[in-house]
C-alpha cells in the first residue's frame, strides 16, 4: 500500500531524512515514533507529496508520489500538526466546503458530509461554529476532513498533542476505529499512544529508522538485557546485612552479563527485596534471558536463599525509545525489522 525506498530529505544543509526505507500493508496502523526534529513530519509530508523528495522514491498504491501528486492525494487523507480549519463556518458547512474542494459529486455530497460527521461523533455540534468547539472537537473535525472522500490511506501527524486525558482516549480510539479498514500512518512522540493504537511501530531518529517492527519484536532484538526482581528469604540475620551485601554476592552470578541498577532492601518480614539490570542479550542467549534466570536461582540455592518472588521484566517500549534516541551506540542496535 505503501512504499517508500531510500527517501533522503535536504533543507538546504540540514538533512532531515537520511536514506529511509519502510512499506506497510493494508489495515495496518503504523507509529512514527521518534523525538523532536527526527524527521517525522518531513517523511508525511512527502508522502503526501507536499514536499518533494531530494532524493529517492515513494509509492502510494504503485503510484510514485513526484510522478502522480493528483491521484496520491485522491487515495490519502491527510491531518497536518496545525489543523486548517474556518473557525467562522459551522462543521457542516466546513465539512461541505472540503467536499467540494475534494471535488466529490453534487450528489454524493450530503452522504459523504454525514457519513464523516457519525464516523467522528459530530452530530452534537454540526451547527456550531467550528472556533467555539473544544480543541477535542476540532480535532474531529480535522479527522471529519480527512476521511470525507474515503481514502483508503489516513496520514495523521500527532493527531492528539494538545487534548485533555478523556480527548484523547476518545480519538485513540476514533483512529483505532478507522485502522480497522485503512492504512494509517501516524505521527507520535507520546509512547502510550503507540501501545494503545499501533499494529506496528518505526522509531526514527536524527533522520534515520533506527527500528521497525512490532512493538514485542522489536524488544526482542534488541542487544539490552532484563530487569530482575526477587524477593528472597535470607539465612542471614539481620536482613539489612543480607541486603548490604547482595550486591558483592551477586557479582558472583556467572550469568555472563554485567550488573547494574542494583537495588536491594531489606523488608519488615525480615526478606530482602533485590532489583537489578542484567546486561545480555534479551533474545535468551546464553548470558542473559532464560539462561540469567537458571544462574540466578542456582546462585541463590548455592547461597541459602529461598527465593519467594522472582520476575524478568522485558524491555518496555519506553525503554527501547530511550536507548535507540538517547544514545549513539544504541541506535542501529535493534534491527527488528528493515534498518537503514
Ligand atoms: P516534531 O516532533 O518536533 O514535529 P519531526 O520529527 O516532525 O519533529 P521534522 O519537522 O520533519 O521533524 O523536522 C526534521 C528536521 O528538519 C528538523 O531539524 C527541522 O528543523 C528541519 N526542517 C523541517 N522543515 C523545514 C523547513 N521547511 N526548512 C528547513 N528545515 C526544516
Amino acid at each position: 500500500m505503501i512504499e517508500v525506498q531510500g527517501l533522503t530529505k535536504k533543507y538546504g544543509p540540514v538533512e532531515a531524512v537520511k536514506g529511509v526505507s519502510f512499506t506497510v500493508g493494508q489495515d495496518q496502523v503504523l507509529g512514527f515514533l521518534g523525538p523532536n526534529g527526527a524527521g517525522k513530519t518531513t517523511i508525511m509530508k512527502i508522502l503526501t507529496g507536499y514536499h518533494y523528495p531530494t532524493e529517492g522514491t515513494a509509492k502510494i498504491d504503485g503510484i510514485p508520489v513526484q510522478e502522480d501528486p493528483v491521484e496520491v492525494k485522491k487515495r490519502i487523507g491527510y491531518l497536518p500538526e496545525s489543523v486548517p480549519l474556518y473557525g467562522d463556518l459551522t462543521v457542516t458547512e466546513y465539512l461541505g466546503f472540503i467536499a467540494r474542494a475534494r471535488l466529490i459529486r453534487a450528489e454524493d455530497r450530503k452522504r459523504a458530509i454525514e457519513e464523516s460527521i457519525a464516523a467522528c461523533g459530530l452530530e452534537q455540534v454540526r451547527r456550531k461554529r467550528i472556533e467555539t468547539l473544544s480543541k477535542g472537537f476540532k480535532q474531529r473535525a480535522g479527522l471529519a476532513q480527512a476521511i470525507i472522500h474515503d481514502p483508503p490511506i489516513l496520514i495523521l501527524d500527532e493527531p492528539t498533542t494538545g487534548l485533555d486525558p478523556n480527548q484523547i482516549i476518545e480519538i485513540r480510539a476514533l483512529i483505532k476505529g478507522l485502522g480497522k479498514r485503512k492504512t494509517v500512518i501516524l505521527s507520535t512522540h507520546i509512547l502510550q499512544e503507540v501501545e494503545a493504537v499501533c499494529s506496528q511501530v518505526l522509531i526514527i531518529n536524527a533522520g534515520s529508522i533506527a527500528a521497525q517492527g512490532k512493538p514485542e519484536e522489536i524488544a526482542g532484538t534488541l542487544k539490552g538485557g532484563d530487569t530482575w526482581e526477587l524477593v528472597l528469604k535470607t539465612p542471614d540475620t539481620p536482613a539489612s546485612s543480607a541486603a548490604a551485601s547482595i550486591g558483592e554476592k551477586l557479582k558472583s552470578l556467572g550469568a555472563g552479563g554485567e550488573l547494574s541498577q542494583l537495588n536491594a532492601v531489606a523488608l519488615d518480614d525480615g526478606t530482602v527485596k533485590a532489583s537489578f539490570f542484567l546486561g545480555g542479550d534479551t533474545g535468551g542467549g546464553p548470558g542473559a534471558g532464560n539462561g540469567a534466570g537458571e544462574a540466578i536461582f542456582d546462585w541463590a540455592v548455592s547461597r541459602g536463599f529461598k527465593i519467594l518472588m522472582m520476575n524478568r521484566k522485558k524491555l518496555s517500549l519506553e525503554d527501547i525509545f530511550v536507548k535507540l534516541t538517547s544514545d549513539t551506540e544504541g541506535a542501529g542496535a535493534a534491527d527488528g525489522g528493515r534498518k537503514s
